[in-house]
């Protein structure tokens, strides 16, 4: 028999969540969350309803530390606010720098490395053991990623180095979940409404080396896209030296795959990726983004560069900056590069003032925004397919197949729409970040004609 943990006020024990960094954290924090549940805790959303305050956070760069750092005094001073309430942090920097933030915040009730979840539900006065027997399978790999969208975490850990990521000590070894659970997983949640599955790990395009022996992202997602009623699979994190073009020429080949990649470059002169220890070339990465686009024409790439890395050169960047002019990514993020312990880069001579990695960061989201407002100027008029995700007065806001959630840009559509929905718009107006659009055809509508959304593709032609 499972005993219910309980609140001083004799009701469960209410714990709250505030999840920092990538979608693999919003999937452990998710997981968390269920096994919590099982176990008679009540997840609530607002923390000023909760008794614990549950902090996962985020290591990847001192950025995402400084603001893992801030949110966990933040919550010590919720914590300070009423007699009896918790503060427990978990994640990635804590798993590689707890003994520094317990140091640093001392108020902090409990320090958790990633997955050490026994020791937690131990804290919270829970039984380990009843509360894992509860957990279904069916949320074991999942986080939420809007009404109906989910994040399907096909792999954890990492066995590359790029010279400027701990995530591999973070994290461990690269670690695939067989496909047949995976696949299970993902059709329970179809079956409940999901529509767009969004495939994540540290990096996706090794899927299955690890426990096939061969890669197997694209069996994976034909398996997926049978499921009846899916519209989406989108795939986040392929990693360059490991996305050969014919990979992606078969991704484009499956049915419901959108015509959408994140390809996070990093750089594009030789000599700064062989720096950063990333296996690969300009001229490679080239190619499997044209084999992509030859396959979508209609295809958008998002990337991710870093500027600053320690021996960076003005011509360096001159080469990434052509990189980006001559490539057109459809999406751009980019950051300044700042050393990790225990990362070979950490090590490297020449560092790049903060003042030249500051201009160059703004040189290239300068040269990314004007990409961009051309690239949704060219949509105006077009008709699209929107996934609905929130409805605040008389507008509903959306995301198509080209935007990720979070990350990429967003769709406002001028009439209010049910969260969840897919509506067929016509674009009115484009700005750097952001699509402003009429309603077309809304669900009901689309499911009698024969959609775009049942298509891989997600442009039609204007009506
Ligand atoms: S592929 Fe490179 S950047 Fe990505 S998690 Fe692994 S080491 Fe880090």
């Amino acid at each position: 028999m499972t005993i219910k943990p309980k609140s001083p006020a004799s009701r469960p024990l209410r714990i709250a969540f505030q999840t920092l960094g990538c979608p693999k954290n919003t999937v452990d924090s998710d997981s968390l969350a269920s096994v919590l549940a099982a176990s008679g805790f009540e997840c609530v959303m607002q923390p000023h309803r909760a008794d614990v305050l549950i902090v996962n956070t985020c290591g990847f760069l001192d950025d995402a530390k400084i603001e893992a750092v801030e949110t966990l005094l933040a919550a010590v001073r919720w914590k300070a606010a009423r007699a009896g309430r918790r503060v427990f942090a978990m994640g990635c920097l804590t798993q590689r720098d707890g003994d520094e933030i317990s140091a640093e915040i001392p108020e902090l009730d409990g320090i958790f490395g990633i997955g050490q979840w026994t020791a937690m539900l131990m804290a919270l006065g829970a039984n380990p053991v009843s509360a894992t027997s509860g957990i279904s399978r069916e949320n074991s790999f999942t986080g939420s990623a809007g009404p109906s969208s989910i994040y399907l975490r096909i792999s954890d850990g990492c066995s590359h180095a790029c010279a400027f990521c701990s995530i591999p000590q973070m994290r461990g070894l690269y670690r695939s979940e067989p496909i047949e659970d995976l696949v299970c997983e993902a059709a329970f949640h179809v079956e409940h409404g999901v529509q767009e599955i969004i495939l994540i790990g540290q990096e996706t395009t090794s899927y299955g080396v690890d426990l096939y022996r061969e890669r197997r992202l694209v069996e994976l997602c034909r398996q997926l896209s049978e499921l009846k009623g899916l519209r989406w699979i989108r795939l986040l994190y392929a990693h360059p030296p490991t996305t050969p073009p014919k990979l992606l020429e078969e991704l484009a080949g499956i049915p419901h795959f959108a015509s959408y990649i994140d390809f996070p470059i990093e750089h594009a002169s030789e000599r700064v990726l062989k720096l950063m220890n990333r296996r690969t070339s300009a001229t490679r990465m080239k190619e499997t983004i044209a084999a992509f686009r030859a396959a979508r024409p209609d295809a958008c790439i998002r990337t991710s560069v870093m500027v600053g890395f320690p021996g960076e050169t003005d011509r360096d960047f001159e080469i990434l900056l052509r990189f980006m002019e001559d490539v057109r990514f459809e999406r751009a993020g980019a950051f300044i590069y700042s050393p990790q312990e225990g990362t070979s880069g950490a090590n490297l001579p020449d560092p790049v003032e903060e003042g030249i990695a500051l201009d160059r960061l703004d040189q290239l989201m300068r040269l990314q925004k004007r990409i961009m407002l051309e690239r949704h100027r060219s949509l105006e008029g077009k008709v699209v397919d929107v996934l609905v995700e929130r409805q605040v007065r008389n507008n509903a806001w959306g995301r198509t197949a080209w935007d990720a959630p979070e990350i990429d840009g967003r769709v406002r559509v001028a009439v209010p729409v049910a969260p969840g929905s897919f509506v067929h718009v016509q674009i009115t107006k484009a700005y750097a970040y952001q699509l402003d659009s009429r309603l077309i055809a809304d669900d009901a509508e689309l499911m009698q004609r024969e959609p775009c959304g049942k298509s891989s593709s997600s442009v039609c032609s204007p009506q």
